[in-house]
């Protein structure tokens, strides 16, 4: 898998197929799954209570297809599809987590999580502490008998950081605790943690899974017994995907590993030449050699996803500058989609933060991030040559 660290297609002939052909059975001939758009379903002869099909149990076929193709492409045994990504992760920890519980969570992890392991979590009587994922020597000092799930992400935001997760299976498992991976960044066409360990595998399927930039979703794929725990508890907390939405997801992701293929290439391509340009401080992505984590990536990814982030020389002020200059990437905050993205992560996902803890994450005020599309590589470089070349004058 190795190979594709350069920017070349990686093999995905599998999960290509898998993509497309992975889904339920056709309803009466029909080659694409319809929007099953109604709230409730006949009861059948001799059905019981547990066979109830109403939309907010997240059991109508839509709901069964996606099961079906996200269990299909990450080697789970059950999966379930949620309103958003933070539901998805808010409702698996408190099916995972009690009053008395306590967490480890990776400290530079998604703003939402944590804010919810910050804010939600101590409010529920869950006692949280943050970890550095590289540092798995000091993890001990921090986990208790009442320690429960262990949290990471596969690729950090905006620094693209890869914490030691082989150490952290390995952890768990000697300590009978929960592993847990939002894998969102890497998507499941770059690394599927539950072949490699991982109990438990949630994403926001706003972003890859769905690579259009026009719904939010979230999804959760693990064991049966873990995702009937989780089923039960989004069933009580309501936050069910629409049908429509389910749909959309369903159409999205027939394409995700074309699209991140080409992602990872551009995002490739992208830093390199970012990494040669004068107005350009330093680059963040783990392809290039001077990444902390170049080796850890190139060991567990077949790609590195189109996230990648670069300091402009001048700081906030010149970066800014920058991505007004851009004609294709607009400013937006998400990833994932067809289209390039920039942000300023100082001025947005990161807003909340003091100087201090951003300087400690890597991210300055001249930090631009950049989420690629699927354009052609070298219209997107255009674009941001011209955009630095202005920087220059
Ligand atoms: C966007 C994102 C989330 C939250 O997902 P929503 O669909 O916006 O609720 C969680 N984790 C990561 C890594 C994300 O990028």
């Amino acid at each position: 898998m190795a190979e594709s660290m350069d920017g070349s297609m990686p093999d995905m002939m599998n999960l290509r197929t898998r993509l497309i052909h992975s889904g339920l059975a056709r309803t009466d001939g029909a080659i694409v799954q319809p929007v099953f758009q109604t709230a409730t379903y006949e009861s059948r002869p001799g059905s019981d209570y547990d066979d109830i099909r109403y939309l907010r149990l997240n059991n109508s076929p839509n709901h069964a297809d996606l099961a079906a193709r996200l269990t299909a492409i990450t080697g789970g045994a059950a999966a379930v599809v949620a309103a958003s990504g933070m539901a998805a992760i808010s409702t698996t920890l408190m099916a995972l987590l009690k009053s008395g519980d306590h967490i480890l969570a990776q400290d530079c992890l998604y703003g939402g999580t944590l804010s919810f392991l910050s804010e939600d979590a101590p409010a529920m009587g869950i006692a949280v502490d943050t970890i550095d994922g590289d540092a798995c020597d000091a993890w001990v000092a921090k986990v208790r008998d009442s320690t429960r799930v262990f949290l990471v992400e596969s690729l950090s935001n905006p620094t693209l950081r890869v914490a030691d997760l082989e150490s952290v299976v390995a952890f768990c498992r000697e300590r009978g605790i929960i592993s847990v991976i939002d894998n969102t960044f890497a998507s499941p066409a770059n690394f599927r943690p539950l072949e490699m360990g991982f109990d438990v595998e949630l994403h926001s399927a706003t972003k890859y899974l769905n690579g259009h930039s026009d719904l939010v979703a979230g999804c959760v794929i693990s064991s049966r017994e873990i995702i009937e725990k989780v089923i039960h508890k989004l069933n009580h907390l309501g936050a069910t995907l629409d049908p429509h939405a389910c749909f959309l997801l369903q159409r999205g992701m027939k394409t995700l590993a074309l699209r991140v293929a080409q992602q990872n290439e551009n995002a490739s391509y992208l830093a390199q030449r970012l990494a040669g340009h004068p107005a350009v401080a330093h680059v963040n992505y783990p392809t290039l050699a001077d990444h902390p984590h170049h080796e850890r990536a190139r060991r567990l990814f077949s790609g590195c996803g189109g996230v990648l982030s670069f300091d402009v020389v001048g700081g906030g002020v010149a970066a800014q500058e920058v991505m007004d200059r851009l004609q294709l990437a607009a400013d937006a905050p998400s990833l994932g989609g067809v289209e390039t993205l920039v942000s300023r992560p100082a001025v947005s996902s990161h807003a909340g933060q003091s100087p201090e803890q951003r300087a400690a994450l890597g991210i300055g005020a001249g930090l631009v991030r950049v989420a690629v599309g699927i354009e052609a590589a070298e219209d997107l470089w255009a674009d941001f040559a011209r955009a630095l070349d202005g920087a220059r004058k």
